[in-house]
């Protein structure tokens, strides 16, 4: 029976761990720095919003316990600020199928419960490498989903497929109560992402957390900009504060909606900042073992596209079917390679394109984003990719196929 190692107890680590725990023949561990009410009482850790082929993953194991609570998403709206702060564009595209964020403290909290009493083992400890380094001969496979934590130095960065050496984006949230329904559209829910160009974005996510569902208000703030003013870790409510007066100057037409709000819990705030990287998937311990690296771990992307959980969700899917296609055999450092190279083939035009989206958009973008406005199958085609990016590099990314595509509609 191969025993199976996993550290990390997030949307990429628990979704593989339940769902091996379905089949016959695997002895599953999962080792996770906290406790289910640890986690709950912890500070929010994500915006988590997941699109329809991430969430079906979740659907496919009967692990999607607060589908029908979650306020649903319908739409991608993008809005852009004038100098004087006026809206010079806004539109909304409808998403074929909906998405939905759940609140990581309510999800994995849950989960790991779940996990347990589902017969899987669990140990709560925060893993060390030297730990790792003694585990890891007891295990057929060890897979490291410990996120953005210091696990990742096992994991050598690769310089070709990792851009930037900084940070692009200065992260500031709350979750909030009492946001008013949306004047454009108050028959559906929709993520709202609102450009100041040069400045940074703002996206407001509805979403479901401890007390019920809420809205999220994220900005992403160009660093050294006026949105980078979160550093000094402000208490929660100055950080509302200083996100609802950076809304006042920057996008009134989102503040008018704010006037009310107030924070869902006094862990509900969070603020920082990380580089996107993509490492090498297989790490190697001391002992001459090797381990597998998984989701944020090997392909960490800055939140501006809201893909990481979709991609956590969807690294955990591809990496059950090479666990399962291997039958008996050994999980060695070649299979390991195999299993991340599957994921890559998709995770590739995530990163593509999220990197790409951290620049200042290009004509052709800015083309295809006023274009949205007067022509729906534009706006659908756009807020669909977000469900599946790898469609972009067929008209988005590409001034010659985005020409071809616009003359077309
Ligand atoms: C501000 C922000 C907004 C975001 N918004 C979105 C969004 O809208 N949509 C989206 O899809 N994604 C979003 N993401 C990204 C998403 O949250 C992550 O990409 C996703 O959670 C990664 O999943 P994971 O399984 O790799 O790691 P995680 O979910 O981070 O889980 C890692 C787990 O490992 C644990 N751990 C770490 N180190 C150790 C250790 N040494 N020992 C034991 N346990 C350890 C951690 O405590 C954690 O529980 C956002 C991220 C941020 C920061």
């Amino acid at each position: 029976m191969p025993k199976i190692l996993i550290v990390g107890a997030g949307q990429s680590g628990l979704q593989l761990a339940l769902s091996l725990l379905e089949h016959d023949g695997y002895e599953v561990t999962v080792m996770s720095a906290r406790t289910p009410d640890e986690i709950r009482a912890g500070r929010v850790m994500s915006t988590q919003c997941m699109f329809h082929a991430a969430l079906q993953h979740e659907r496919d194991h009967g692990l999607n316990f607060w589908e029908a609570e979650t306020v649903k998403v319908e739409g991608l709206g993008v809005s852009i600020a004038a100098p004087d702060s006026s809206r010079a564009l806004d539109w909304v595209g409808r998403l074929d199928d909906y998405a939905q964020s759940v609140d990581q403290r309510v999800k994995m909290a849950g989960w790991l419960e779940k996990f347990e009493e589902r017969g899987g083992k669990l140990i709560i400890h925060g893993v060390t490498t030297s730990d790792l380094n003694s585990l890891a001969g007891m295990y057929d496979l060890v897979v490291v989903a410990a996120g953005k934590g210091e696990l990742v130095q096992l994991f050598d960065r690769i310089p070709e497929l990792s851009p930037y050496t900084q940070p692009q984006r200065a992260l500031s949230l709350a979750y909030v109560h009492g946001m008013k329904p949306r004047p454009e559209h108050p028959d559906f829910s929709a993520v709202r992402f609102n450009i100041i160009p040069g400045v940074g974005e703002l996206f407001i996510i509805p979403a479901y957390t401890l007390s019920g569902n809420c809205e999220i208000l994220f900005f992403e703030g160009i660093p050294g900009g006026p949105l980078d003013v979160f550093t000094d870790n402000p208490d929660p409510q100055e950080h509302l504060d200083r996100i609802l007066s950076l809304m006042k100057q920057y996008l009134p037409w989102e503040y008018d909606r704010a006037g009310e709000v107030e924070l869902t819990d006094s862990r509900a705030t969070l603020a920082g900042g990380y580089t996107p990287v993509v490492r090498n998937a297989v790490g190697e311990l001391p002992s001459g073992h090797a381990v597998l690296g998984m989701a944020d771990v090997v392909v960490a992307n800055d939140p501006i596209t809201g893909q990481g959980s979709n991609n956590a969700s969807k690294c955990a899917a591809s990496y059950l079917d090479s666990i399962l296609a291997h039958g008996d055999q050994p999980f060695d450092r070649q299979w390991m390679k195999g299993a991340f190279d599957k994921y890559w083939e998709y995770a590739q035009h995530v990163t593509i394109w999220t990197n790409a989206m951290l620049q200042p958009p290009p004509p052709h973008v800015l083309e295809i984003i006023g274009t949205a406005g007067a022509k729906p199958e534009v706006a659908r085609r756009f807020a669909n990719g977000f469900q599946d990016p790898s469609d972009f590099q067929h008209w988005l990314l590409d001034p010659e196929k985005a020409a071809a595509y616009l003359a077309s509609v």
